[in-house]
């Protein structure tokens, strides 16, 4: 055995608490080794100097001074007035909801604080939308939806003022689709124009008056005349802010454009 291991087991050693084994090491030990020598003997006169302190001797109406206090605690408690149930589910709650309550506090004092650190990025974006509308209001017609198709009203309002002397043609009338058909590509006719005067009335209708430039395709004209009859060649006039009646000059231009020469 080495002196930590004597060190260890010195208290006991000196108690005479040890299994027989581990005392005659420690023994054995003590009687060649002079440092723990000296540590058993500080342990012994320590013991000693122990034993000769008194033991405190509790006075003897403690028990019944403990007993006293007791009662007189007890009779206060039932001075007190009855708590509610109110008060008392109150009490109960207090210490479960606490961390709850410390909890969403620092909820919202986070929010808070993320909401202060974007509000740059807020106040950016803000303006950035403010800009775009300013934009937007050069848009020809307020709710004006792309993926529609154009309203009367629409084509008439975007052609203000200048719908007052030439009335708007009908977006959905035969005449447009006639016009419009022109534009396809595909349709292999050759380049073509006419000058028609047409009376325009009131409910957008129109006939054809008098033909200054025939076309050289006859049936130009013909299909001219038989979208006229269909259907109203144009918007009201009440939409174009025109007079009742009119009467307009046509030019009918067909354009043949080869894709091959560009
Ligand atoms: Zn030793």
């Amino acid at each position: 055995m080495n002196c930590e291991e004597t060190t260890e087991l010195l208290s006991q050693f000196i108690d005479d608490v040890l299994p027989l084994p581990q005392r005659t090491s420690v023994d054995a030990h003590l009687d060649l080794c002079p440092v723990c020598r000296a540590h058993a003997a500080e342990f012994r006169s320590l013991t000693r100097s122990l034993r000769k302190i008194t033991r405190p001797v509790p006075p003897g109406d403690l028990a019944s001074a403990i007993n006293a206090a007791l009662q007189i605690e007890a009779a206060a408690r039932r001075q007190l007035p009855e708590r509610s149930l109110v008060d008392r589910l109150a009490l109960w709650l207090e210490p479960r909801l606490m961390p709850y309550g410390v909890g969403s506090f620092a909820s919202v004092v986070m929010f808070a604080a993320v909401f202060i650190a974007l509000s740059p990025h807020f106040m950016a974006l803000q303006l950035a939308s403010k800009q775009l509308s300013t934009v937007l209001v050069f848009r020809p017609s307020p709710g004006y939806d792309l993926n529609q198709p154009v309203s009367s009203e629409d084509f008439s309002n975007l052609r203000a003022p200048f719908a007052e002397q030439s009335p708007s043609l009908n977006p959905g009338g035969a005449l447009a689709a006639l016009t419009s058909s022109y534009a396809q590509p595909g349709t292999n006719q050759e380049g073509d124009d006419m000058i028609v005067i047409a009376d325009v009335f009131s409910n957008g209708s129109a006939t054809l008056a008098d033909v200054v430039q025939a076309p050289r395709d006859r049936q130009m004209l013909a299909d001219f005349e038989v979208a006229l009859r269909q259907s109203a060649a144009f918007v009201p006039a009440s939409l174009d802010r025109r007079p009742d009646t009119m009467r307009v000059v046509f030019t009918v231009q067909k354009v043949d454009v080869r894709d091959r020469s560009f």
